[in-house]
């Protein structure tokens, strides 16, 4: 059973002919070098689109992911203009301080 979650999620990671179509049409230009839908609209669209670090001609393109439905990169941007990103900015920033050295103790 687990098995068969874990196929349909790999299934379902695999970018389509239609995917593409979808993906071209919510981003407003052909895409190329998409390798994985991480995720989905519970109506089977794609939410986000993964790329290979470097497009087929070589091209380096850095964003591996990106918001694609119009719906969530509406909700990101709001969150945005909101200022979201400078507190994630400054949570990330403390989360990744080195910690302390603890005390030794024999
Ligand atoms: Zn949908």
């Amino acid at each position: 059973m687990e098995h068969n979650t874990a196929a349909a999620r790999d299934e379902s990671r695999q970018p389509t002919a239609h995917d593409l179509e979808v993906l071209s049409r919510q981003l407003g230009r052909p895409v190329r070098d998409v390798v994985e839908i991480p995720a989905r609209c519970v109506c089977g669209n794609p939410l986000v689109a993964a790329t290979a670090p470097r497009l087929s001609n070589g091209t380096p393109f850095p964003t591996t992911f990106y918001l694609t439905h119009p719906v969530i990169t509406s909700a990101v941007s709001r969150l945005e203009a909101a200022g979201v990103m400078n507190d994630m900015n400054l949570q990330a920033g403390r989360r990744f301080q080195p910690r302390r050295c603890l005390p030794f103790r024999a």
